[in-house]
């Protein structure tokens, strides 16, 4: 028979183990190993440490102990991490646990030391100090062992559960936040999640959507390529071979939104596989594709200007040059004036075009290099409009720049491609005529200067994209309008590249205004 005291201290540590186990709340698992160790050990006071992702032990539970007191013993914690191995000199470890109990209170007489292992890991450590010696029994030793043991491994379960549940916490809020549409599919196709950013690409508020089937919220408009339903019937998720990853399907198309308005997606579809094999669920991934459709259309777009650009100067030059040449004719030199002039023309704006294309390719290719010397920009403009005066008579080109205009520094050459094409842009989007200024300001540590046309004007909408390479606005205008969208994507990079800035104010049917403004340093 065992002693009463014996039998009550083997009930109290089975109910406590009990207790320990089925708690998944880590403080709470905590607060019960320590109370419990407190009570079966007649302490006065107690810490629980855990060691951290670096190895260190750090107190995370205390009884009788003020908080303020903690950083202290974190402390004094560290000084022991070494010498709580298994084969730490037991001496020198009591010597460190009296020296914590003194700073602790001068009354308390023994400190012991329990540490928590997980499969010969450590993961924790607790102390337990009394205000009176007692020497352990054998008994209370294997005892207080198996006791360490369950604490071990509560403590353990209790920090897995955290970490999954920290994780699905982590994964659920990427989900929730995610650029990207993410919608969850059961293997029935119900939807079972459904983010922030589907519902602003589909319309549709998750709570409306959940529970709802994919086929009432996912509506095509039309499809490109790719079939969930059908890829279903056919057997997808396919295996080949059967212990390849699954494989994942892709459908791209227009979206129908609930609004009835039509969006381009590319949806990827990825399936969750059962253990053995069954399809569980479907992580489908939703990404707006408008953008790069867009892009590809102005490359489209791009590619067949460019070839008309090229092709009709390249005509008009070689019918010219033809005409001229005929040797059965004698022409007047009138004619032969004219058609010299259209053949020089032709050849300028061949070179503009040309130039355009090589440096935006080279943009490309390489961050803009700049060869830097003093410019003054009042002049370089008074060259340009010299230049543009003799190609238009419909427009009054005027300068307006203040006296004693500031030598700055810059790329002169590519200064001038801003000039021309701003200036060659006034011209063209103005086709009824009108004034045409060309003029500057200076700040006291930068120059601005600014193209202003009585043109047609821009959309509000549209003044931040037509810095953007291949992009023209879309009207009749710029449609009969020759040109490439490349010219103001040129001047940004370049003026960008002497550290200014560019922009627009612009009103439809009240003319535009470019300015840019440039360090004068
Ligand atoms: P483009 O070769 O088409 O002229 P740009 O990059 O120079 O290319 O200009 C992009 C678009 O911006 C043009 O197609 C035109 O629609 C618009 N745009 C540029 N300058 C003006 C302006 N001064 N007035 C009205 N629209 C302009």
């Amino acid at each position: 028979m065992l002693p009463d005291y014996r039998v009550r201290q083997r009930d109290f540590l089975l109910e406590i183990s009990r207790a320990m186990t089925a708690q998944l709340d880590l403080g709470e698992v905590l607060r019960l190993v320590l109370n419990a160790s407190i009570v079966m050990l007649a302490g006065k006071m107690g810490i629980v440490a855990l060691r951290d992702g670096n190895g260190f032990y750090r107190i995370r539970a205390t009884i009788g102990i003020e908080n303020e007191r903690i950083p202290q013993l974190d402390h004094l914690l560290d000084e022991m991490v070494s010498l709580s191995d298994a084969d730490a000199d037991p001496e020198v470890l009591n010597t460190r646990l009296s020296k914590m109990a003194i700073t602790l209170d001068r009354r308390l007489r023994q400190s012991l030391f329990l540490p928590l292992v997980i499969a010969g890991e450590p993961v924790g450590l607790l102390i337990v100090f009394r205000t009176y010696r007692m020497d352990a029994t054998e008994n209370d030793l294997q005892i207080l062992q198996s006791f360490a043991d369950q604490a071990a491994i509560a403590v353990h379960n209790a920090q897995l559960y955290a970490r999954i549940d920290y994780e699905r916490k982590r994964l659920a809020a990427i989900l929730e936040y995610s650029a990207d549409g993410v919608m969850i599919l059961d293997a029935h196709l119900h939807i079972v999640g459904f983010n922030r950013a589907l519902e602003r690409m589909s319309g549709w508020l998750s709570q409306e959507a959940l529970e709802r089937n994919v086929d009432e919220v996912i509506v095509w408009k039309r499809v490109e390529k790719g079939d969930l339903r059908q890829a279903l019937e056919e057997g997808w998720p396919f295996r080949t071979p059967a212990t390849a990853p699954p494989e994942i399907l892709y459908v791209e198309g227009d979206l129908l939104r609930r609004d009835g308005l039509t969006l381009s997606v590319g949806i990827t579809y990825a399936p969750l596989l059962t253990a053995d094999g069954h399809l569980s669920n479907i992580i489908a991934n939703v990404r707006d594709i408008t953008n790069f459709r867009q892009a590809q259309e102005m490359q489209n777009v791009f590619i067949s200007t460019v070839s008309h650009e090229l092709k009709t100067p390249v005509a008009l030059i070689k019918g010219y040059a033809g005409t001229l040449n005929r040797e059965d004719a004698a022409w007047d030199p009138q004619v032969i004036r004219e058609g010299l002039t259209v053949i020089e023309d032709e050849a300028d704006r061949l070179t503009e075009l040309i130039e355009n294309l090589l440096a935006t390719s080279k943009l490309k290719a390489e961050r803009m290099r700049l060869e830097m010397s003093d410019v003054r920009l009042d002049q370089l403009a008074a060259q340009v409009v010299e230049r543009f005066r003799t190609q238009t008579q419909q427009h009054e080109l005027v300068l307006n720049f203040p006296p004693d205009f500031p030598i700055i520094q810059g790329d002169e050459t590519r200064l001038r491609q801003v000039l021309d094409n701003l200036v060659s842009n006034a011209i063209k989007y103005s086709p009824n005529g009108g004034m045409i200024e060309i003029g500057g300001g200076v700040d006291d540590e930068t120059v601005t200067v600014f193209v202003r046309d009585q043109g047609v004007g821009i959309p509000e909408r549209e003044q931040e994209r037509l810095f953007e390479r291949f992009y023209r606005v879309d009207d009749t205008l710029s449609r009969r309008t020759k040109g490439t969208g490349l010219g103001l994507y040129l001047a940004r990079t370049i003026i960008e590249a002497h550290g200014g800035r560019i922009r627009v104010k612009s009103k439809p049917g009240q003319g535009s205004t470019f300015y840019f403004t440039l360090p004068q340093r």
